[in-house]
């Protein structure tokens, strides 16, 4: 055991793995970070927190960081170390050019989920003030971007309904595509302990709908009361069964649904499911799950008191991402389960600043505060503001300015704490797209597999090296705090403020304070916020406004933010991935709990636990009939591509079902997955990949 003996001093900060945000002391002895102790008056972990944010900090030090800013003319030539002063006046002039020479609409910007609010807000600025467009995406467009468009729809903001408090008051939880006790542990436990019971208290009734047998449908401690097995991609379809059970049952809470919700968009929905083909026993042949369960499922949640949904990325992930982001509201509207502790739907957001990164108007279509760019009165306090024009029209997705490269007409990227060859779909697509470019700024910690296609690379800083503020799962705007001084020389907010000076635009702020301030300043939901607040009251739950000047821990409570609820027709679509004789069984994918999604920073710590291999899941009865046993090599082939991986011989998984992770670069599972996405979104459909499993002699 290394004595790390007594710290000198401690920073109060917040943790920059998932979308928990849980609260940190961080210890300090000189300039090294000694140990991170889970903070006991953090509002989101009560003192708690997982192995991640607890242990996997070390990639803060890690050899691996590069430091010096870079740059080369062509992809095929060496890395140049340079200045600060000489990379940013090239990357400023390089863009200049490539504007003046192909148009403001041949440049284009991704911000991180990974970055501060403060440095999110800054990006979009800069590619809306410097570059002239509304080519901004950000990381959440391969996530969460269903839950944007889904609950904007449907309730008015793009947004979890509830604080993590709430679960304490829920007599039924219903979890779809979603794992928290690998994704977001603290969350997780914090739901087992309801599910459980305490002093004489009965414990919540709880529903999984997965295809996988995850750890809540049964663990040492817990039983789920039903598990929905679905086939991959039937989510619509289970969703709209329970529907149909609830409406034809009479178990729709009318009386809310009269006073909250719009009735004649009721009624339409109401008799779209009604109808025979969306009942559980037409709907089984596509879903595979028994109509005895939904049923009881639909049952319970309408009628077992406050039900509150939970989902993941197991729901947003698909060809009908944002069609079952809004079956999900549909069925909370038609139960009357929104608008009070205990209930509500709460997307559960894999990254930290996932939430603050959609907020601060990273979308092609909306500046902060989900606003859209056509809106002319919201234009006009931005031009106020900023002193530039904005463009009415909304700018290119991510995959859209990939296509655009291909085709030639779209010329540089700035890509902030993102790594999209190895966390975007298709690579052989994002590769070409990036090889295309004229000029590609990487802007990360490490020379991660994009920068293969950079001209240019500037060196990022952790969350250990800046001030700022993540907005977590539940809307809570949390304080980050620096703990040490940026080994590169610069916060990312400094980086990008220096390239908007290199090319002409007057900033000038001194702190992210500051930056905030003119978040507060133009965007209505964000108007009580300030770090001064920040620091007195720890956190505050958007909106923070006049009408909610302490924040709102529960939303939608008297009306929702659209007016009325909207209830919207999501009729079951089967994906294009199809099985067949050549791929015949259908891979999902997911996380475990000791790493974090690509493992630039997991991969990165000194300690055993970060380091092994994705395996893959495969049930009993699929691995007899192709000769493997548990621990064999196996060829893992699709449509798309192919990788080789072990096999871990399992009954989590449905037989005709097979689950990897994609923690690890050696694996590449995205070689695998298709390039279908989310009809409205374009959000990946990573969770339905039609595939065939092989024996293999390894890599
Ligand atoms: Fe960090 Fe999430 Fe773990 Fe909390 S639960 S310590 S936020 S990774």
């Amino acid at each position: 055991v290394k004595d790390i003996g007594k710290p000198e001093r401690a920073v109060v900060t917040t943790c920059a793995y998932c979308g928990v945000g849980c609260t940190f002391r961080a210890e300090m002895r000189g300039e090294q970070l000694v140990r991170m102790i889970p903070w006991k008056d953090g509002k989101a972990n009560h003192g708690h927190s997982c192995v991640k944010g607890r242990f996997a900090w070390g990639y803060a030090q890690h050899a691996d960081r590069i430091l010096s800013p870079m740059i080369r003319d062509a992809i095929d030539q060496p890395w140049r170390e340079v200045s600060w002063e000489e990379a940013l006046s090239y990357t400023a002039r390089r863009l200049q050019e490539l504007r003046e020479r192909h148009g403001r609409n041949a440049l284009g910007g991704i911000t991180s989920s990974r970055c501060t609010n403060e440095e999110t807000f800054l990006v979009q600025k800069l590619v809306r003030a410097g570059f002239g467009t509304n080519n901004v995406d950000t990381c959440a467009r391969v996530c969460h971007s269903p839950t944007g468009y889904g609950l904007k729809t449907t309730f008015g903001t793009s947004a979890g309904t509830q604080d993590f408090d709430s679960v304490d008051d829920s007599d039924v939880i219903l979890v779809i595509g979603a794992n928290p006790t690998d994704a977001h542990p603290v969350f997780a436990s914090r739901m087992k302990r309801r599910i459980r019971g305490k002093d004489g208290r009965p414990g919540a009734r709880l529903i999984v709908i997965d295809p996988r047998r995850t750890d809540l449908v049964r663990s040492p401690h817990i039983a789920a009361d039903l598990h929905l097995p679905l086939r991959p991609g039937t989510n619509v379809a289970v969703l709209t069964a329970m529907a149909h059970v609830i409406v034809i049952e009479g178990l729709a809470d009318e009386e809310f649904i009269r006073a909250r919700c719009d009735w004649e968009e009721y009624r339409h929905w109401a008799d779209f499911v009604a109808i025979d083909r969306n009942s559980p026993e037409v709907l089984a042949e596509v879903t595979g799950v028994t109509p005895q369960d939904v049923r009881a499922a639909a049952r319970l949640y309408a009628t077992g008191g406050n039900a509150a949904i939970y989902y993941g990325l197991g729901v947003t992930e698909h060809s009908q991402g944002s069609s079952t982001v809004m079956a999900i509201a549909n069925l909370a509207m038609a139960t009357g389960n929104i608008g009070r502790r205990g209930v509500g739907v709460n997307p559960l957001r894999g990254q930290n600043n996932v939430q603050g990164a959609c907020d601060m108007g990273s979308f092609p279509h909306e500046l902060s505060g989900y606003r859209h760019v056509s809106d002319a009165a919201t234009r006009a306090l931005f031009e106020a503001e900023w002193g530039v024009p904005i463009d009415p029209e909304p700018g290119l997705r991510i995959p859209n300015m990939l296509d655009a490269a291909v085709e030639g007409a779209f010329k540089a990227l700035y890509i902030q704490g993102e790594d999209i060859l190895q966390s975007d779909p298709d690579t052989r697509h994002v590769a070409a797209g990036l090889a295309a470019m004229e000029l590609v700024i990487v802007h990360d910690l490490f020379l991660n597999e994009t920068a293969n296609y950079a001209h240019v690379f500037l060196p990022g800083s952790t969350f250990l090296e800046k001030d700022g503020t993540f907005t977590n799962a539940e809307r809570r705007i949390q304080r980050v705090r620096k703990v040490m001084e940026p080994r590169n020389g610069l916060a990312d907010w400094e980086v990008t403020q220096e390239l908007a000076r290199a090319m002409g635009l007057g900033w000038n702020y001194t702190h992210p304070s500051q930056i905030m301030d003119e978040i507060a300043r133009l965007t209505p939901t964000f108007s009580g916020v300030n770090y001064a607040r920040l620091d007195a009251e720890g956190s505050l739950q958007w909106p923070v406004n006049a009408a909610a000047p302490d924040g709102s821990p529960i939303m939608h409570v008297d009306g929702f933010v659209r007016g009325k609820g909207r209830f919207v027709v999501t009729d079951y679509v089967p994906t294009d991935e199809r099985t067949g004789p050549r791929f015949p069984l259908l891979l999902t994918t997911g996380r475990i709990l000791s790493q974090y999604n690509v493992g630039a920073q997991t991969r990165r710590t000194a300690n055993a636990m970060w380091h092994g291999e994705d395996v893959l899941e495969i049930h009993p009865t699929d691995a007899e009939n192709r000769g493997l046993q548990d621990g064999d090599w196996v060829r893992l082939a699709s449509r798309s591509g192919e990788t080789t991986l072990r096999a871990k011989v399992t009954e989590r998984v449905a037989p005709g079902v097979v689950y990897t992770t994609f923690h690890h670069p050696e694996t590449q599972a995205n070689v695998v997955t298709t390039d279908f996405s989310d009809w409205a979104t374009n959000c990946p459909e990573y969770k339905v990949t039609a595939v065939q499993v092989s024996p293999s002699n390894g890599p």
